[in-house]
């Protein structure tokens, strides 16, 4: 019997279940001299699971994950903190929308906020060096921020803008489930852990966030301003590169 799947990412636990279950079903089939099968995606007109659910087991046939689309959509006209007032354009994130690697900033800067793409800049340019280096594509990873909106003179955000912001953070990764997520720099790293320890002690050591496997890193803008660093950021991405080839099995 031939099968063709093409089903969400997962993680290792839930395939091997699924696989379980598909496996039982196929045997049933073939006894009814059904001999190809095919899995796709939930159907879009299932009703939406909750805001920022990831649905597993048999929440898959009742409710579908929302898409990033949906989330843009809302976000669009955002006015929920100050950095609306002096936005150009939302910059909401770019990338597979199914990627395994997912990569989170801090907040757009004078270029991303002019072309409304993250990490398009110098430190942008750099990200894209070190993609190359992993052997990835910007369209093979995700790339978006912790806030969406660019903070005036590139200033840090401020605690309250990152609290009305995180929501879209949490909702896009719920929507992409990722294998892994790489957060680049303290403030990507202090909201997705909820850590305040420096980011030169967290850096190089995995954390979960919601399941996913998470690498703390340094920006790529704080590798312009620090070179001797890279070092530490490629053992770190490597790190990364060795447990999605072990993800994947
Ligand atoms: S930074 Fe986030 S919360 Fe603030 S206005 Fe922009 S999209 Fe909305």
């Amino acid at each position: 019997m031939s099968v063709k799947v093409m089903m969400p990412s997962s993680d290792k636990k839930e395939i091997v279940d699924l696989c379980a279950q598909v496996r039982g079903l196929l045997q049933d089939f073939e006894h009814l001299g059904i001999n190809e099968v095919f899995i796709q995606d939930p159907p879009h007109d299932l009703p939406r699971c909750p805001i920022g659910a990831r649905p597993s087991g048999d929440e898959k046939m009742a409710c579908r994950p929302e898409t990033l689309e949906e989330i843009a959509a809302e976000l669009h006209n955002c006015q929920r903190c100050s950095l609306s007032k002096r936005r150009r354009n939302v910059v909401f994130g770019v990338g597979d929308p199914k990627a395994q690697l997912v990569f989170v900033g801090e907040g757009p800067g004078r270029e991303e906020d002019e072309k409304g793409e993250p990490f398009v800049g110098e430190a942008g340019r750099l990200l894209d060096r070190i993609l190359f280096a992993m052997g990835l594509r910007r369209d093979q990873v995700y790339i978006c921020n912790v806030v969406k909106c660019r903070p005036p003179g590139n200033r840090d955000p401020l605690p309250e803008e990152i609290e009305h912001c995180e929501p879209y953070l949490r909702r896009q990764l719920a929507a992409i489930n990722p294998r892994v997520i790489v957060a680049l720099g303290r403030f990507a790293v202090q909201t997705l852990l909820r850590d305040s320890a420096p980011i030169s002690r967290l850096r190089g050591h995995w954390r979960e966030y919601e399941g996913i496997a998470l690498m703390p890193t340094f920006h790529p803008a704080f590798l312009l301003r620090n070179p001797a660093m890279k070092r530490e950021v490629w053992e770190d991405m490597k790190q990364v590169l060795h447990r999605l080839r072990e993800l994947r099995g």
